[in-house]
């Protein structure tokens, strides 16, 4: 018993990676040169690199680009592998500008499911702060900050209470709207030749500011 307890103390601390889309939902929004697809994908795979440098245990929700995978299913993979955090990185549309993270602060309903239960309310709340202003901070020269949300100021979280991902998540959770894809200037900067390894560094500064790796 003490063995078992002392292994999971000692053990790496577990990051779920979900790099948006495809799924229930579509395929996700697009600039005028970068899908989203595209942007959380290859982002995802810098930042799974990056981890696992600085000795984290690192899970994605999906082995391809392209690869299906529901909402529910991400955060079952995340939930299973017991992560210390769910990153859900995505981009959005619209007219804003800028990096935005967001919790779920309340039990939301997709069906007849409700969720999150309250520890992943309270520890999500807990994790997305220093997430969000260690990442604004690498970003500050590239990107404004948009700010630290809730679920609830997201499309489909006003009208469930909580995004689906949060409402199946047994873990923490927080999605990153990396930036907004169809403003010209998010754009540039995601395109520039160093915009995706300064985004994997800002979330890594996120990462590390939220789950410290123990030694
Ligand atoms: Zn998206």
């Amino acid at each position: 018993m003490i063995a078992i307890l002392l292994g999971a103390m000692l053990a790496p601390p577990v990051i779920c990676i979900d790099p948006g889309h495809p799924s229930e939902n579509g395929v996700g929004t697009r600039g005028r040169f970068l899908t989203e697809l595209e942007v959380c994908w290859q982002v995802a795979v810098k930042l799974k690199g990056k981890l696992q440098a600085d000795g984290y245990t690192v899970v994605m929700t999906k082995s391809s680009m392209g690869e299906k995978v529901t909402n529910k299913r991400r955060a079952e993979i995340a939930n299973k592998a017991g992560a210390a955090l769910m990153l859900r990185l995505h981009c959005d549309a619209g007219t804003g500008r800028g990096f935005a993270s967001y919790y779920p602060d309340r039990v939301g309903k997709v069906g007849k499911v409700s969720g999150p239960p309250k520890f992943v309310l309270e520890s999500s709340k807990q994790l997305a702060a220093p997430l969000h202003r260690a990442a604004v901070d690498v970003l500050k020269e590239h990107l404004p900050n948009a700010g630290l949300k809730t679920d609830r100021q997201t499309m489909i979280g006003g009208k469930q209470g909580a995004l689906t991902g949060s409402i199946y998540a047994r873990v923490p959770t927080v999605l990153v709207e990396m930036c907004v894809l169809q403003n010209s200037k998010d754009e540039a900067f995601m395109r520039s030749k160093q915009g995706y390894e300064i985004m994997a560094e800002a979330l890594r500064a996120g990462v590390r500011a939220a789950v410290p790796v123990k030694r």
